[in-house]
This record gives C-alpha cells, structure tokens and sequence, in this order.
C-alpha cells in the first residue's frame, strides 16, 4: 500500500485520462472498460480517475489533500479496487463485486451527487459465465455507480458487455514520456534507455525491463550478435551461449525481434528514431543487414518462438536453425 502514484505525470496528461475527465462535467457514465496489456498502467490509472473523482480541489487529482490520500491508501468507502492480483475472477468473486456495488455510497459530502466507483481489473481473465453475472448489473446499473473495467484485449470481454461499456484505450506512450517517468523513479540513463527502447510504449513494461539487472545483459547480447555474427562458425558461437541463457530464449527472441524492427526503420529513414545510445546500437546493427534481410529474420524470430510454446520442444535445435536462418537471410538480402 502506498502513497505513491506510479506514473502519475504520464497518466495525468494521457488521452485516456482526460477523455474520461471531460465526463465529469456530464456525469460519469455507468461503465467504462479500459483496454491496455500495461496490467500495472492501469492499476495507477484507475487510482488516478478515483482521485479525480472525489479530490477536494475539484476533480483535479491533486495526489495531496486528505481524500486523495483516502484513495491512494485504500481507505476511501466509495472508491472499490477489485482483482488488482490479476487473477482468474471466480464466480463468488464477482457475486462479490456485485454486492458491493449495490450498497449506498457512505460518504455523502455531495449530496446531489453522491457516487460509488466499482474498478474491476483484467476482466478478460474471467469466463463467459462470471461476465455473463456481471452483464445484469450493467444492464440495470445501480444508481450512482460507474464501473471501471480493466481488459488487456477487446476480443477477452463478451459483446454484450462491450456494448454496455465506453470504450477508452489507454495510450501507447512516447520515448520521452517513459524516458521522464523512469528518471523520475531515478532509473540509471543506461538501463532507462534500454527499457524506452524495448517496451512497446508501456509504462509497466519500461519500469519493468528497468528494474531487472539481466535485461541489459540479454540486450548487450543480442546487439553483439546481431551485430558480430557474420560467419557459420559465430552460429555455434551464439547458439552455446543461448543455450546458458536458456531460460530467457523468449526474452532474447523479443529484443531482437525489437532491434531488428528498429533496424527495418533505421534502414528507411535514421531520423525516425531518437537519437541516443540505442540509435547508436541500431546503426552498428543496420550496417549489417538490409531491409528485407531484417524483415526476414523477424518472421524466422516468429517462427522460433511458436517452437519454443510447443511441448517437449527443443531450444538448442531451434536456436540452431534460427541463427543460421538469420546468417542465411543476411546474405540473400544484402
Ligand atoms: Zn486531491
């Protein structure tokens, strides 16, 4: 529990953000899903909308007055936080839910307008049957609820409940937006640099990346390898020290995936990507390999991964073929 918002600048100015903020005006609707595969962006999101809501500076989300520390700390009666475990929601967890959101709202300071907030993370982990309880109680909403849905994917929620929800995509956020946010949790440059370049504009991704130590290891790696695997003997070079890294072949698969799209971008146009470091990196790598060679690697880096998902696979073999299928398209597409 903490006071804490992570986030809280990138998420005060997101689109999503201030789409649902302009509601406060008209009076919050009754549901709203929130769709974003960043689990730990939303869950500061949905702390900040509840800031919002209910802050003593009207609706600014200040973080500082009592009711927004009443919020930040789990303490707020009409602001209730539901699966933020992101686990498969039982059926007796939403009939949960559901009771919850039938009680009066206890604090009544505005009267004219007293309000309940109901925020149910990664709703799309649940069956069609838990939906399915939640659905009625979209469909004769409480009066003075809103619930606030959390999904990483559209296609995980039923249809019925789309169609009773505004739909808000929380925003892909730029380099420099995670970039501010990571010095802000005083990330070191080199690790935060590395974190922008590989989290696909997700917060909780970059903050991620930035806390694990192994992940530069792994990047370092792979810029060597992409860079220095020129020959049939650096195949078995790299392919030994993938198989020491062995339990971190989709991390691996996924930087360079990561770096070869970069490249593919690089090779199109150098002033797409922001220069630092990693533009650095993507240069070296770029001198190597063209357009296309890049583009066909990728679909090998997808192919290797869909071995790796199947049982009883055999990661030495598939990072055998996919180094050389790599050293293969770099010399076809030169
Ligand atoms: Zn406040």
């Amino acid at each position: 529990m903490s006071e804490e918002l992570l986030f809280s600048n990138a998420l005060k100015s997101s689109k999503a953000f201030n789409l649902i903020k302009n509601d406060f005006s008209l009076g919050l609707g009754n549901a709203y899903l929130i769709i974003s595969q960043d689990d730990e962006a939303v869950q500061s999101f949905f702390r900040l909308i509840a800031c919002a809501v209910f802050c003593d500076q009207h609706h600014s989300a200040c973080l500082e007055c009592d009711t927004c520390l009443q919020v930040l700390h789990y303490n707020h009666p009409d602001a209730k936080f539901f699966n933020q475990e992101k686990n498969t929601i039982k059926a007796e967890s939403m009939r949960y839910f559901l009771e919850e959101s039938r009680k009066a709202p206890v604090n009544l300071k505005n009267e004219k307008e007293p309000h309940l907030l109901i925020f149910i993370e990664r709703l799309d982990l649940s069956s069609e049957k838990v939906m399915n309880f939640l659905l009625k109680s979209l469909e004769e909403p409480p009066a003075g609820v809103s619930f606030f849905l959390g999904t990483a994917n559209e296609s995980g929620v039923l249809e019925t409940i789309k169609s009773r929800c505004r739909k808000v995509y929380l925003d892909i956020f730029t380099d420099d937006v995670i970039l501010e946010e990571l010095k802000s949790l005083n990330v070191p440059e080199e690790s935060a640099e590395i974190a922008v370049a590989c989290a696909d504009g997700q917060l909780g991704k970059a903050r991620r990346i930035a806390m694990d130590e192994d992940y530069a290891k792994s990047y370092k790696l792979v810029v060597d390898l992409l860079t220095n695997m020129k020959k049939s003997s650096d195949v078995i070079f790299y392919s030994n020290i993938f198989e020491k890294r062995m339990d971190n072949n989709m991390e691996l698969l996924n930087i360079m995936s990561i770096l070869l799209r970069n490249v593919t971008v690089y090779n199109t146009d150098p002033f797409m990507l922001r220069d630092g470091p990693i533009k650095e990196d993507i240069k070296k790598i770029a001198a190597t390999f063209s357009v296309s060679a890049a583009e066909h690697s990728i679909l090998a880096i997808n192919d290797a991964k869909k071995k790796l998902y199947a049982p009883a696979c055999n990661p030495q073999a598939i990072a055998d073929y996919l180094l050389f299928s790599i050293l293969e398209a770099k010399h076809i597409w030169r």
